[in-house]
């Protein structure tokens, strides 16, 4: 059996060899280990291995592991829909979410994180490729929102993020997330201080690298399939 910690030795290799290749400095690509529907051990095993940053996508679930899982050392990201309900839940106890992509969600969040905590970082989820009944906003409407967001007190926006549609082959990969790379461009020409691609999952992120990822966000090539 393939164990977590040796996927970890793995793709912690591969990363540092994908960075080589594609020019970057080492270290200027974070990886989120994507948590949701596997049990806190396997986490606490990400852990042993050195990891720090989890991803979840389920409210409940992700206050249970980090409740369970401890560790005041751990960084919790928010990656799923999130619903207007539950913000206060992922305000309190998650320090990153990448799934902005309302106004009135980003308000609420501002408003409910609290004062001990420290600023809550964002990113917008695009919708890059326009796909109907897909979360995240349309690219010619994120500057906007941008700014919006970055006039919240609570908030700190830290970039952009997307979940393209799969493509087969290096190439067609890079597409869209280039695309996400040149728009958060135009948001930094536009006086915007984002610092954060969040983009690149198990099938696709070494083109992410290739095209700027600073953030890549893997589940099932560190914990297996997910059932
Ligand atoms: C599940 C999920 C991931 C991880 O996907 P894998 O293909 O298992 O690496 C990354 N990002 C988001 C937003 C997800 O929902």
């Amino acid at each position: 059996m393939i164990t977590v910690t040796e996927n970890f030795r793995k793709i912690q290799d591969l990363l540092t060899e994908t960075i080589r290749e594609a020019g970057r400095p080492s270290g200027s690509v974070q990886l989120v280990a994507v948590s949701k529907t596997h049990p806190a051990a396997a986490v606490r095993e990400a852990v042993a291995a050195g990891q720090r940053h989890f991803g979840e996508n389920f409210v409940q679930e992700g206050l249970a592991k980090m409740q369970e899982v401890g560790g005041n050392d751990l960084v919790w990201h928010f990656i799923g829909h999130l619903q207007s309900n539950k913000t206060r839940a992922v305000a309190e106890h998650f320090r990153w979410v990448h799934t902005v992509d309302r106004l009135k969600t980003a308000r609420r969040l501002s408003e409910q994180r609290p004062y001990y905590a420290g600023e809550l970082n964002v990113c917008i989820q695009v919708n890059l490729d326009e796909e109907a009944g897909k979360s995240g906003v349309a690219p010619d409407r994120v500057l906007s929102l941008a700014g919006s967001l970055a006039t919240l007190p609570r908030l700190r926006l830290r970039g952009l993020m997307c979940i393209p549609a799969l493509r087969e082959g290096f190439d067609a990969q890079r597409d869209p997330f280039r695309r996400l790379r040149l728009l958060a461009e135009s948001l930094a020409a536009a006086g915007l201080a984002i610092d954060t691609l969040s983009m690149g999952m198990t099938a696709d992120f070494r083109a992410a690298i290739y095209e700027g990822s600073t953030m890549v966000r893997l589940g099932t090539a560190l914990f297996g399939a997910r059932t």
